[in-house]
């Protein structure tokens, strides 16, 4: 078999082998955070368990460039294929889905920020002209804080996790989790600068009212990957609203900790992705050897 076959394979088998039991896992929220440390703990939750996975796909990458081409250590062929099947439906599903999320027809939202790379505000003319100066700039304020972190391309990011981690309810509702949190920090970012509250409020809630109301029952509004909204999602709006027409608590808005940013976050797994590639290189025959003969005699 080719060297990059292989690889192929083994990655999809042992990524998958590593990721599905850690997605089983209840990775809980500290309570006491706020929404901006909360966002950023729910989003590294999100992602917990697909790190392992990109951990073990690179300590094989690192095998691979010290593998001959095609792989000389003669093993079961059928049983790597059977194994790794499972999982390679299931990341498939999760590309396609991605993929599709890229294609399809937008949601049309009144207020929402669009675009993966280039993030912008979109705001449908005529609901514009429908509301107060104050809501339309709070909402406008709510927009700009999903643009400013690239909220569209996280919410795509972060549909793709959670699908990888499929079938699992839990990954589903840590991703449920993230967006609600998601929203509760916009909100905060927006009234730290200088969004009230209560046009806030006002204008989440003329944005609900634009909803079709079979869409909001059955479907939940749920967000398409790649668009943020001001709205979020309708089923949590009574709390939403409720924690908008409460001050501010201490340490949220543009003050308090924030936790890692994201260049940090991704220098760090860089880091740790070259040494376990560094690992493979050196090491990696010593378990994939033994592992490849042992399927000929299973
Ligand atoms: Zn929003």
């Amino acid at each position: 078999m080719g060297r990059e076959t292989l690889l192929t394979l083994l990655i999809v088998l042992f990524g998958g082998l590593v990721m599905q039991p850690l997605a089983l896992l209840p990775w809980r929220l500290r309570p006491d955070a706020t929404p901006r440390l909360a966002e950023r703990r729910a989003w590294a939750q999100l992602w917990a368990p697909v790190v392992p996975m990109l951990l073990v796909g690179a300590w094989l990458c690192g095998w691979a460039l010290r593998e001959p081409d095609p792989v000389r250590t003669r093993f079961d062929h059928g049983m790597i294929i059977g194994a790794s099947l499972p999982f390679a439906v299931l990341a498939l599903r999760a590309v396609l889905r991605a993929a599709w999320a890229l294609v399809r027809e937008p949601a049309h939202l009144p207020v929402c920020t669009v675009g993966l790379w280039r993030p912008r505000v979109v705001v449908d003319p005529l609901f514009a002209r429908q509301l107060d100066e104050g809501p339309l700039r709070a909402a406008l304020e709510h927009e700009c804080a999903h643009a400013r972190h690239r909220d569209p391309l996280r919410i795509w990011l972060g549909q793709l996790a959670a699908d990888l981690q499929w079938p699992w309810p839990r990954a589903h509702r840590r991703f449920q989790a993230w967006l609600e949190w998601l929203e509760h920090a916009r909100d905060d970012e927006a009234r730290g600068h200088g969004a009230s509250a209560t046009d806030l409020a006002a204008a989440v809630v003329a944005t609900a009212r634009r909803l079709p109301p079979m869409r909001a029952v059955t479907r939940g509004a749920r967000l398409l990957p790649g668009e943020a909204a001001l709205l979020g999602d309708p089923r949590l709006l009574a709390s939403r609203i409720e924690r908008l027409l409460q001050p501010l608590p201490e340490g949220c808005g543009l003050s308090g900790p924030s936790g890692w940013s994201d260049a940090a976050a991704l220098i760090v797994l860089g880091l740790v992705l070259c040494a376990a590639l560094a690992l493979g290189a050196a090491y990696g025959n010593d378990f994939l050897h033994p592992f490849l003969l042992w399927t000929r005699s299973a």
